[in-house]
């Protein structure tokens, strides 16, 4: 297991605690391979276009808590993005039963260049108040920036005397874009942050499960009624008073094993809330192994079998069916890890063949140290290696090359933007945001369905093909797509 050190404000970035990388260039087995073995390397860039920033991931986690405020201390433009997240809070908030969903609370302190000369503390100190006095928040986060960062505000100690002036949690979020090229560790910045400030000792065993997840559909529900539970989502829709009784739940799951690898390893060392020792459950083998080791962690495994056999009765010949239809067609996934391994797996559940994956990065270990949630390596296990296999930094014009040479019957993509580049080559293209979407039989049934409605109605792509404009040269479509990183073909 990973290093754990809630005394500190920030979390180790991602590169150095779970050995994560950005570039690679392979099929997923060598990947699966290197990483288990410890040999996995990063491969450096000699050109990158536009990269995320964690900022980002950190506001995911914490601007869709419900009464909450989120601060960004620095330059305006650092949170130029972030308004994104009061649409994902407004469209998502009915499938969580928010009936009178609020405007998101996001604030800037919108430093200018005298106060890179005099500092910033006195500015965000004023910020925090005024936010307080405007919007009632129970907790207000403040999300570092690379120009806070550079003249070295103290945002902790700000936080800490307005913590203690307000009476209300205000938390330090060490997030500046420059600590780390693997953006997902702006999500464990977000939980550190959380985990020292809002979750609470337990005082007593609750009768819910833990979910770290993002927006998704509320399948949980229905999967933890038959052991006597509920489930608690875990950040966005939660609220200052679920999080701190979060440490009192009977377990923790994931949607993704890339999203809560901290939190749910926090949850484990610092709270005694076992996680499930399993990947998240996608695809018929791995959803049968998930409700195995849910069953066994409550000590009701004959639950998950009456469970795991119901569900066959109700959607195995469903699948079938789709399985016919989609036989032999081509796919190329580009999404997160792990979430583009789960869609992989989904791939190989449907019978389809996955001619390779643009995966933004890749995490050689999880906080839990368990090789049992890597869903990659279940992918592979389970329904064969992966060819063209990219970790890519989501570095487009390196997607945009995988795909031209390619040419997949279908492009599956989980963040938006992404599928622009397979429509413009006439490849029918589509994004589900709902990760929850494609989990268990149900998923299996309701991916594949919107696979094949998107496969059999192309006409818009390719209209769109006729009149669309590449940016990119010829010269670089028929370069490798790896052609600007450095070190040769294999990491390790
Ligand atoms: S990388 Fe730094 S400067 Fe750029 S958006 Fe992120 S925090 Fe702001």
């Amino acid at each position: 297991m990973s290093q754990i050190n809630l005394n500190l404000p920030a979390v180790e970035i991602r590169e150095i605690r779970t050995g994560s990388i950005v570039g690679y260039d392979g099929d997923a087995k060598e990947l699966v391979d290197l990483a288990h073995s410890g040999k996995l390397r990063d491969k450096e860039r000699s050109f990158m276009q536009c990269e995320g920033c964690s900022i980002t991931k950190a506001a995911c986690m914490t601007v869709l808590i419900q009464d909450g405020a989120v601060i960004e201390h620095g330059p305006i433009g650092c949170s130029s993005c972030l308004q994104g997240y009061n649409f994902n809070y407004y469209s998502n908030a009915h499938l969580r039963g928010i009936e009178k969903p609020t405007q998101r609370k996001i604030f800037s302190t919108n430093l200018q260049e005298k106060d890179t000369v005099y500092g910033g503390a006195q500015k965000l100190a004023a910020t925090i108040r005024e936010v307080r006095k405007r919007t009632g928040a129970n907790v207000i986060f403040v999300l570092s920036t690379c120009a806070a960062a550079i003249i070295g505000d103290d945002i902790e100690s700000v936080c800490n005397e307005a913590e203690e002036e307000l009476g209300i949690p205000v938390v330090s979020i060490t997030c500046e874009g420059f600590r780390s090229k693997v953006w997902t560790t702006g999500f464990d910045a977000a939980y550190h942050g959380i985990a020292r400030k809002l979750i609470g000792k337990p005082e007593k065993k609750g009768d819910f499960i833990n979910v770290i997840n993002f927006w998704g559909s509320d399948r949980f529900r229905d999967w933890f009624a038959p052991f006597g539970y509920k489930p608690n989502y875990i950040t966005p829709f939660s609220t200052t008073n679920t999080l701190k009784h979060s440490s009192e739940a009977v377990l923790t799951v994931q949607a993704c094993s890339t999203l809560g690898s901290y939190l749910g390893a926090v949850l484990e060392k610092e709270y005694g809330v076992p996680e499930i020792e399993t990947a998240p459950p996608y695809g018929i083998a791995q959803t049968d192994r998930w409700f195995r080791a849910l069953g066994k962690a409550l000590g009701q495994e004959e639950v998950a079998e009456k469970v795991i056999a119901e569900k066959k009765e109700r959607y195995l010949d469903r699948i079938a069916e789709l399985r016919e239809k989609l036989k032999g067609k081509t796919a190329y996934v580009t999404g997160g890890a792990a979430h583009g391994h789960a869609l992989l797996t989904v791939l190989g559940e449907l019978g389809m063949n996955a001619v390779g994956a643009s995966i933004f990065h890749h995490d050689a270990v999880y906080d839990s140290g368990r090789e049992a949630n890597d869903q990659l390596a279940e992918r592979v296990e389970d329904y064969g290696n992966v060819p063209n296999y990219r970790v890519c930094g989501k570095q487009e014009y390196e997607i945009v090359n995988a795909l031209n040479k390619l040419r997949p019957d279908i492009l599956l993509a989980r963040h938006g933007g992404m599928t622009l580049w397979g429509a413009k080559f006439g490849i029918p293209s589509f994004l589900v945001g709902d990760e929850h979407y494609s989990m268990g039989y149900e998923g299996i049934i309701d991916y594949g369905e919107k696979i094949l409605e998107t496969i059999e109605n192309d006409e818009f792509v390719k209209n769109l093909q006729k009149h669309a404009i590449n940016p990119y040269t010829n010269w670089w479509l028929t370069q490798e797509p790896d052609h600007f990183q450095k070190g040769g073909k294999a990491n390790g």
